[in-house]
């Protein structure tokens, strides 16, 4: 179903726009008929799904967002459980992961999108690609990527999350030519070969598709953390931007100039906080309508993430419109290590630990430019219980934040600033998120 006959990048913007409409056009029958959560969205506010015709006419629509789908996360499903043939989840903004649930199409939707980033960066049957990212815990990156390499024809190294000696000894064993990994992870992985007689630029690897933190700024010139790698590794790096929600991914060509827009896969907007479409070239909100998905396709969805569309064309001759980098996140959402997670998570891993009577939860910028997370809790904590709330963290975030043991009497001057009488358990003091 997903075959390269639909490859639009290189045709006009016109029979781009011309394509996009009438998918959805197919894409709202297809949620008014069976999405349970949109026919009543559309019911709801009186809309007829059938005057919905072009891209312009979704500014008609609500928007919606996380928060739905974790209040009514059934209600978005679209087929029987006959059809789902995997369930992933992804962070909710309370604590609770929100599910979704794929069909056989969904599967075969995404390891066509990631073939198609694949040949966005130049990579083709003939490489060898080492995944550093989790492959497990119901998480979507990795098994889409996986996916991804095996229908281009490459070969994949599933190296998954794996101390930096033992990837190391991967790629000296079966040089794999490019990687996909958090930027962040890649610097650790430099500095580790630095310090140990490995020689990073002398390896295989030449290039890495970086998920999960931007490497950019918003003119495109390197960011800090793109520096610190590119100081101690010479190697390539493209930026792609994805969620779990919207099953599509953004990812950068050779010009580096934001990335292409697949548009047989996903309607993007970015929009004011009123829902109206911005400027071309101004920051909104990345609100996506990803295309062809079967088990909880979405709607008008507002990712919380700040971004710019631009349009002037690309040096490689797509005339796809292309995203650049997320420059601000809304709310709290965190993104630790490629994964996103709202404090609420970490909250409900402490709580879970009757012995954790205080906390504090700082979330701050690092000096690679990625957000950094801070837990305090009271130093009566032995060092047992230490390796079980550790524990617990890698099991149900799948990331864990530092854990830093201090006084009560420090953590309580921490928890009620002078003057105030409510706690205040999360400190967000990072430099790129906007409290909305
Ligand atoms: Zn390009």
């Amino acid at each position: 179903m997903w075959d390269r006959s639909k490859i639009l990048d290189y045709n006009s913007k016109e029979e781009i726009n011309v394509f996009q409409e009438l998918a959805l056009q197919k894409q709202i029958e297809y949620l008014y008929t069976n999405s349970p959560f949109y026919k009543n969205l559309f019911d709801s506010n009186n809309i007829d799904y059938k005057s919905i015709k072009n891209i312009d006419d979704l500014k008609l629509l609500p928007t919606s967002s996380k928060e739905d789908l974790e209040k009514e996360n059934n209600s978005f499903l679209c087929v029987s459980e006959q059809k789902i043939v995997e369930y992933v989840t992804t962070s909710g903004t309370l604590g609770k992961p929100i599910a979704l649930a794929l069909t056989k199409n969904d599967l075969d939707r995404l390891a066509y999108n990631e073939k198609r980033s694949l040949e966005i960066v130049g990579i083709n049957d003939k490489d060898t690609i080492q995944i550093t990212t989790t492959l497990d815990k119901m998480f979507m990156a990795g098994m889409a990527y996986y996916m991804g390499v095996i229908s281009l024809g490459a070969t994949a190294i599933r190296s998954g999350i794996e101390r930096p000696d033992h990837h190391w000894e991967s790629i000296s064993r079966f040089s794999p030519t490019a990687t996909i990994a958090v930027p962040s992870f890649l610097y650790k992985l430099a500095n580790y070969g630095l310090d140990n007689n490995i020689k990073p630029n002398n390896s295989s690897l030449k290039k890495a598709i970086c998920i999960g933190e931007p490497i950019r700024n918003a003119d495109f010139s390197p960011n800090k953390l793109h520096q610190k790698i590119a100081e101690k590794w010479d190697i390539e790096l493209f930026s792609t931007y994805a969620s779990t929600e919207m099953m599509t991914a953004f990812t950068e060509c050779d010009a580096k100039i934001g990335g292409h827009h697949l548009p047989e896969l996903i309607i993007l907007e970015i929009l004011d906080e009123k829902g109206r479409q911005v400027a071309d070239g101004e920051l909104g909100e990345i609100t996506v309508t990803p295309l062809g998905v079967e088990g909880m396709p979405l709607l008008r969805y507002r990712t919380g993430d700040m971004a710019r569309a631009h349009v002037k064309e690309c040096s490689c001759g797509r005339n796809t419109l292309r995203l650049g980098p997320v420059e601000v996140r809304k709310n709290q959402m965190i993104k630790l290590k490629g994964t996103t997670l709202f404090p609420q998570s970490i909250e409900e891993v402490l709580r879970s630990f009757d012995e954790v009577e205080n906390y504090v939860i700082e979330l701050s910028t690092s000096t690679l430019d990625t957000d950094q997370i801070q837990v305090y809790i009271c130093d009566t904590i032995s060092d047992d219980l230490l390796k079980k709330i550790l524990f617990q963290f890698s099991n149900e975030i799948r990331v864990s934040p530092e854990i830093i043991r201090i006084p009560k009497k420090t953590l309580l001057n921490m928890l009620f600033p002078e003057g105030t009488r409510k706690a205040k358990k999360i400190m967000d003091n990072r430099t790129n998120t906007i409290n909305l």
